[in-house]
């Protein structure tokens, strides 16, 4: 079908009202920079979910981040949009003020040249991230443990897709499709999302990130309404069983575990830790406190299920900027009330 066709369909849709879930944060971003909600009939709406790593870890982890590089002879090695994620009292980079060590990367990788560097300091690694970014986690393992290296450890908030998706199908959420991450399937195989597509008889459109790319998977998934079908339109990245190398190192150095999901709590098996015989290379991640949040009118839990939109949120664009994130939905690029302010999205 021609893209044209495809937007004059998705523009004068007149069937039931359907939800469909931009389920991970470069979607978001992606939809709001190409206007792709104005293209879209009254009858259909997108709504956020809980993909964007930064924007589902607690703050218990970031609180557990802290601490430890409040430690002597500690010091957290992190990607920079971890950085401003508030706590429960405050973010790294406001500890980072306090004295606390906090260096930043662009990869996992540079905390071996740092961790040669000072052999009496111990190096945290938050190792954030969903089935994307783990592989690159156990290349970093395999490092470690190949070169001997004893002063690196890693503070693990690893998530998986599926689960958590399954997660919200069982609790109810009002979705009637899903736009499934691209870049997570090209690991994880456009296959992983089936069982959960027939489970809830729920469409997914495995999607690129261009704007017609999205169209065409927005298309797909309005066509197969209440069909547990799985419709992979990336198909010159994505198979139907993926990277059968980055799993195989992934499953060598991590396995299943629930997690605790910011504003959701724990969901079953939707997170990755460390095997047994390598836990020596973990830096506590087991022992997080409670999530809590720093603002109560917060609405990033609902925001994240696709129960509310940014703008319903009291604190949006007022208290709540990018400036003075309440959230950590407001703090990423790729979270959903960053990318709705920024981009003045309306629906
Ligand atoms: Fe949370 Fe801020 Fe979003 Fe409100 S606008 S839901 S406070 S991140």
């Amino acid at each position: 079908m021609k893209l044209e066709d495809i937007v004059r369909y998705l523009a004068e849709y007149d069937g039931p009202e359907m939800n469909i879930m931009e389920v991970c944060g470069s979607h978001t971003a992606a939809i709001s920079k190409n206007g792709i909600p104005d293209m879209l009939s009254e009858k259909l709406h997108l709504v956020s979910g809980p993909g964007c790593p930064v924007c589902v870890t607690p703050s218990s982890y970031v609180d557990r981040l802290i601490e430890l590089s409040m430690k002597p002879d500690h010091c957290v090695v992190t990607f920079g949009d971890l950085l401003r994620v508030p706590g429960s009292v405050r973010s790294l980079s406001q500890a980072k003020g306090d004295g606390a060590r906090v260096i930043m990367v662009y990869s996992p990788m540079d905390v071996l040249k740092l961790a040669e560097k000072e052999p009496q300091t111990t190096f945290v690694f938050a190792a954030v991230g969903f089935e994307t970014t783990t592989p690159v986690y156990a290349l970093l393992m395999q490092q470690l443990v190949e070169g001997d290296v004893r002063n690196v450890k890693l503070l693990t908030a690893l998530k998986t897709m599926p689960e958590v998706i399954g997660h919200l199908c069982s609790a109810g959420a009002p979705v009637q499709g899903f736009l499934a991450p691209g870049h997570v399937s090209v690991i994880t195989g456009a296959a992983v999302f089936r069982p959960v597509a027939e489970r809830y008889g729920i469409p997914f459109g495995v999607a690129g990130f261009t704007g017609p790319e999205i169209l065409m998977a927005l298309y797909a998934i309005v066509r197969l309404r209440g069909r547990g079908e799985v419709k992979n339109l990336y198909p010159s990245v994505v198979t139907e069983e993926g990277n059968t190398e980055a799993k195989r190192l992934v499953e060598r150095f991590f396995e299943p575990a629930d997690a605790a999901w910011r504003g959701m709590g724990e969901v079953a098996g939707s997170g990755r830790i460390l095997r047994q015989e390598y836990r020596a290379f973990d830096a506590g991640s087991s022992d997080l406190t409670e999530d809590r949040k720093i603002n109560q009118a917060c609405r990033c839990d609902q925001v994240l299920m696709g129960k509310k939109k940014p703008t319903d949120c009291p604190l949006f664009g007022k208290v709540c900027t990018p400036l003075t994130p309440q959230g950590a939905c407001m703090v990423s690029t790729e979270g959903s009330c960053f990318t709705w302010l920024s981009s003045n999205r309306k629906r």
